[in-house]
């Protein structure tokens, strides 16, 4: 059986030249197309999986930086002296019913 009369369609995606002289030429993908047009890497749900993965490891790394938790203590700080100020006004009130 021969193969001659199958063609073989070349992924829809469009890349840009990895390094080097191409850097700036974009391309067509050079992986055969198995769904959709696409190849494994760019068909959509793939890139959608992949994207998800980083965005997590982003958010990830986000809650990890030294920023990202001064904010937190901050906010918590905030938090915490309106509940101070709350109890020491209740504290205020307590103090007034006593009759000694
Ligand atoms: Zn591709």
């Amino acid at each position: 059986m021969s193969e001659k009369g199958i063609k073989k369609f070349k992924c829809r995606q469009s890349v840009r030249g990895e390094g080097g002289f191409g850097s700036f030429n974009k391309h067509r993908c050079s992986f055969d197309a198995v769904k959709d047009g696409y190849c494994t890497i760019h068909h959509p749900d793939y890139v959608r999986k992949v994207s998800k993965a980083v965005a997590r490891r982003q958010e990830e790394a986000r809650r990890r930086s030294p920023e990202y938790k001064l904010r937190m203590a901050r906010e918590e700080i905030e938090v915490l002296k309106k509940k101070n100020k709350k109890l020491r006004k209740k504290l205020k009130t307590y103090r007034a019913g006593l009759t000694y």
